[in-house]
């Protein structure tokens, strides 16, 4: 799947953002009338939009072209979408710990003027992490949120707000971000993930309103049926057909059939690209060591006619064919 990070689509505008509207709408409200805070605390569980939000804000508050709302497109805006902007920084933790040196780092950011605009955002992602190992952290960055310099504006992302000092929290305007909606998580699936529409419906109904766990959903439910497909394919190399048989009779599902013929498919992509001498085209790093033992054996079908069989098997699964006999008869295909 595509390598998109959940809580970070930097790309919408505060007028363009596809969720979380009332935020945008009164993060939008401030920032025109003059009443943008020195220090917001956006907080509310992983994926359901904060530093979206945060990036739209920081656009909103620094686009010439549309000042106050975020062009999204121009050169001010593609840059701090991109994190190249000087005026824009995000600073996350690397560990488990927010340590001293990074929130000094911080300060003294938030102590020079701003490079460009009349104003720059710094991003704090996880200031709960600044009182994991001691509270030094977090009561020097108090300090600044005390006598914050007049031009920077603190955007802190918690996930876990109840971790923060409570000093920390009364310094800041806390904006609670809720669950996103079933149908907005299904939206940004398919839009934002590039999922067809009714995988999307079936991983946002168990998502709890969050895109994270929406997308991991995905990634394990794609990761699953590598595992599947790989173990098949080893069942057909060691002449376990019995096991290939009850791998397609355990297949209830059509939708779930198709994507294990497609796993076989990519799988025959990678043997073949490893048989070939060409490990440099592989499409599938996790799975190069099990795929460099299946191409080794030499137990399997040709890629040509590994492929002709997977096309054929899906063909036949779109045409509503029975799904365990397709697949039983592709597996038989390939023993010899
Ligand atoms: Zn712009």
């Amino acid at each position: 799947m595509a390598a998109v990070e959940p809580d970070k689509p930097k790309r919408w505008t505060l007028a363009s953002l596809p969720y979380q509207r009332g935020i945008a709408t009164a993060l939008a409200r401030a920032l025109q009338t003059g009443r943008l805070a020195h220090a917001y605390l956006f907080a509310g569980p992983r994926g359901v939009g904060k530093e979206a939000v945060a990036y739209a804000l920081a656009a909103a508050a620094l686009c010439p072209e549309q000042p106050g709302e975020g062009c999204g497109v121009c050169n001010t805006c593609r840059r701090l979408f991109a994190d190249v902007h000087p005026d824009v920084r995000r600073y996350e933790a690397t560990g488990a710990h927010f340590d001293l040196d990074l929130v000094r780092e911080i300060l003294a950011e938030a102590g020079r003027p701003p490079s460009e605009g009349r104003r720059k955002l710094l991003l704090v992602v996880e200031p709960e992490k600044m009182t994991y190992r001691s509270d030094a952290p977090a009561n020097a960055f108090l300090k600044t949120l005390e006598e914050p310099p007049g031009n920077a504006t603190f955007l802190l992302v918690s996930h876990d707000p109840r971790q923060l000092l409570p000093t920390v929290v009364s310094r800041c305007v806390a904006v609670h971000f809720p669950r996103l909606t079933t149908a907005e998580v299904t939206e940004a699936l398919v839009r934002d993930f590039g999922r067809e529409a009714a995988e999307a419906a079936e991983l946002a109904a168990w998502a709890e309103g969050t895109l994270t766990e929406a997308s991991a959903a995905g990634a394990a439910a794609e990761a699953a049926r590598y595992e599947s497909a790989l173990a098949v394919m080893e069942a057909v190399v060691r002449g376990g057909v019995v096991e290939a048989l009850e791998a397609a009779q355990a297949t209830r599902q059509r939708e779930e059939a198709l994507a294990l013929v497609a796993a076989c498919a990519e799988v025959a992509h990678e043997v073949a690209a490893l048989q070939a001498g060409t490990p440099e085209a592989l499409r599938l790093p996790a799975w190069e060591g099990r795929c460099r033992e299946l191409a080794a054996s030499g137990g399997l079908p040709s890629a040509e006619e590994l492929w002709a069989g997977c096309g054929k098997a899906a063909l036949a699964l779109r045409a509503n064919c029975n799904v365990a006999l397709t697949l039983e008869e592709l597996f038989l295909s390939w023993v010899s």
